[in-house]
């Protein structure tokens, strides 16, 4: 073995020692004196009062839970303590305060729309899983730039490639390959779904308003959105636009078929989008347009269904105006962020020889032949770089006559480093997501009453108001932050040749692997504290007391509840390192002279990292102490 990489190896396990060290090693608590702490908590739609206990690590806690308007019970993460208080009767816990870390207390009975959302916070002094979690997150920071400066020093640390790492081709599996050729493929997925989409859409209309027994509310935005973000996206990248209902109607009438590929007119004006309006921008404006609202989009069933009918309505509507999937590549909000999240997924779609491509002029992936339509995306397979636009429909891998279409494993975060196709609109959905992931874990799981109410509220003043703060906070100060990082940056790297502009675009990327690890993070407490409704509206999807599959009483009951800090931990810290790594290589992109690096350009390189990942450290710590500080 050389002597780099074994340096590099003892430097890693070193590093992953320190780190368990920091994590895991007990230290000496105070015993804590025997003291008592006796209080009442009132609980009101949708709040606790006090938002906040703080008790010390030993002390009896006798706590008192009385209801001021309808039932609520409350439940203690972590203890598994429950109690129920109605309307002038009040409930009791008694229990001892052993545990330390903060452990939210929730409203167990639906009590309306924001149910569950009511959330308060039992901190139990001293507070050591948070501090051991931001000594973990500096730990990383630290490790990860002293790593990269160390090893550019030596000059171990390997010039960038456009495309790194090794691909296996999935579709030399012939049963494989013969599922993706096959023209019935998608159709029969997107018909499986599409009897989601239409059940949620009525369960939303005509479904009980109480969002944690209605379908709509708690499939969508709690299985769907789980399943979506922990799996779908980091592991296959664009795979649910492959089975997404939205786009079948739509795309069913253009084509009037479903199953086989007939050459006939399609059922459209099949007019060109216009070239100025191709980028995400229509796509970053919707996303800001539904998170805005999403407080009364997630918790009242009426809101999702009218959201989702008008996403299915939309989707018909240009189906018929333009040709391929105007919907999908230039309105779908969620398109949009599922499109930058595919940038990090092991999963593509690519020509496997672009010689062949360069010599075959008939282009049928692109034209379509009478093997299968030419691509809805409006993507030029033979120039595809990056997963962004490839929606994973399949239907190149049907029509090119040359067989020169393959689906890959790749290393994860490949498209974060290929340059073409960066711009302005998907630094934003970047900076937009981060941002809303921070927002949201605030709002929903953060124990602000005040902040619920103000959310969700409906008068026109009070949703100006709190529409124009979540914009400035979108769209001025979070990026106003990066792009002082970036001026830094660019300060301390003197890197030349290159704007400002540009560079904060480019660094936006790599900000890409930690707003994916902070949505992973943010669902985990949805999926693990909220997904057994699912198993009693699986059977009751309107709520009107049907009991399909003999589940409709199970009764809320929170999974592995004690597992989510620490898994909310690594995922941020993972997603951390990451992101460091990635703006390390995207600042070496920058390097003034790629070609004829010297150990001087990598630490200036190094030095230009500093601020990005000061900012990425920050971010970081602001989640850990909103879960668990
Ligand atoms: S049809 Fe096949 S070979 Fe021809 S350009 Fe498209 S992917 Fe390349
Ligand atoms: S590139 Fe191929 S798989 Fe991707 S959207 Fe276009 S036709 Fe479908």
């Amino acid at each position: 073995m050389k002597r780099a990489t074994v340096s590099r190896l003892i430097f890693i396990i070193l590093f992953v020692g320190l780190a368990g060290v920091v994590f895991f090693v007990p230290l000496p608590l105070h015993a804590g004196q025997q003291a008592e702490h006796r209080l009442t908590l009132e609980a009101r739609r949708f709040a606790f009062e006090p938002a906040v206990i703080q008790v010390n690590q030993g002390e009896r806690v006798i706590l008192e839970l009385e209801s001021v308007d309808v039932t609520h019970g409350i439940y203690i993460d972590g203890y598994g303590l429950k109690a129920v208080s109605e309307p002038g009767h009040k409930a009791r816990l008694d229990f001892v305060a052993d545990r330390v870390g903060k452990f939210k207390y929730r409203c167990s009975m639906a009590c309306g729309p924001l149910h569950p959302f009511m959330i308060g916070e039992l901190i139990v002094k001293p507070n050591l899983p948070y501090w051991r979690a931001v000594a973990l997150a500096l730990l990383a920071t630290v490790g990860s730039v002293v790593y990269l400066w160390h090893f550019a020093q030596s000059g171990s640390v390997t010039r960038v490639s456009p495309h790194p790492g090794r691909r296996i081709e999935l579709t030399r599996i012939p049963l494989l390959k013969r599922l993706l050729q096959w023209r019935g493929f998608q159709p029969v997925l997107m018909l499986g779904t599409l009897f989601g989409f239409v059940l949620a859409v009525m369960t939303g209309f005509f479904g009980t308003p109480v969002g944690s027994k209605n379908f709509a509310i708690i499939f969508v935005w709690i299985v769907w959105w789980a399943v979506l973000k922990i799996v779908l996206v980091p592991l296959t990248g664009r795979l649910w636009c492959t089975v997404c209902p939205i786009p079948a109607p739509g795309e069913w009438l253009q084509r009037r078929r479903i199953l086989v590929k007939r050459e006939n007119k399609p059922l459209s004006l099949a007019r060109k989008w216009p070239r100025k309006l191709d980028n995400v921008w229509l796509q970053n404006f919707g996303l800001l347009l539904v998170t805005t609202f999403s407080p009364i989009i997630l918790t009242l069933p009426l809101a999702s269904g009218i959201v989702l009918l008008t996403f299915i309505v939309m989707a018909v509507v240009l189906s018929l105006v333009f040709e391929r999937r105007v919907f999908c590549r230039y309105f779908c909000p969620v398109g949009g962020f599922v499109g930058l999240y595919s940038l990090v997924s092991p999963l593509e779609l690519r020509v496997k020889d672009a010689e062949v491509c360069r010599n075959h002029r008939e282009k049928e992936c692109y034209l379509g032949s009478k093997e299968g339509y030419g691509c809805p995306w409006m993507v030029k397979p033979w120039r595809l770089q990056r997963n962004a636009h490839c929606g994973l429909c399949t239907e190149c891998l049907k029509t090119c006559p040359k067989d020169n279409v393959a689906v890959n494993l790749r290393p994860f975060g490949s498209d974060l480093l290929v340059k073409a196709g960066r711009g302005l609109g998907e630094a934003y959905n970047a900076l937009i997501m981060l941002t809303c992931a921070l927002l949201y874990s605030a709002i929903f799981l953060g124990p602000w009453g005040w902040l619920k109410d103000w959310a969700g509220v409906t008068s026109m003043s009070g949703r100006a108001l709190y529409a124009s703060v979540f914009l400035a906070i979108n769209l001025l100060l979070v990026p106003g932050l990066f792009l002082l990082a970036t001026a830094l940056s660019k300060r301390l790297s003197r890197v030349r040749g290159i704007s400002l502009k540009q560079l904060f675009i480019s660094h936006s990327y790599s900000l890409v692997p930690m707003g994916l690890s902070l949505w992973i993070a943010f669902s985990f407490s949805f999926l693990f504290v909220s997904g057994s409704y699912a198993l009693s509206v699986i059977s009751d999807p309107f709520g009107w007391g049907w009991d399909l599959f003999g589940t409709r009483s199970f009764p809320w009951t929170p999974v592995l509840i004690e597992l989510v800090p620490y898994l909310q931990v690594a995922t941020l810290i993972a997603g951390l390192v990451f992101s460091i790594y990635i703006a390390y290589r995207i600042g070496q992109q920058h390097s003034a002279d790629e070609s004829q690096a010297t150990c001087g350009e990598h630490r200036r390189t190094v030095r230009g990292l500093i601020p990005i990942a000061a900012f990425l450290a920050i971010v970081t710590i602001a989640f850990l102490r909103l879960y668990l500080g």
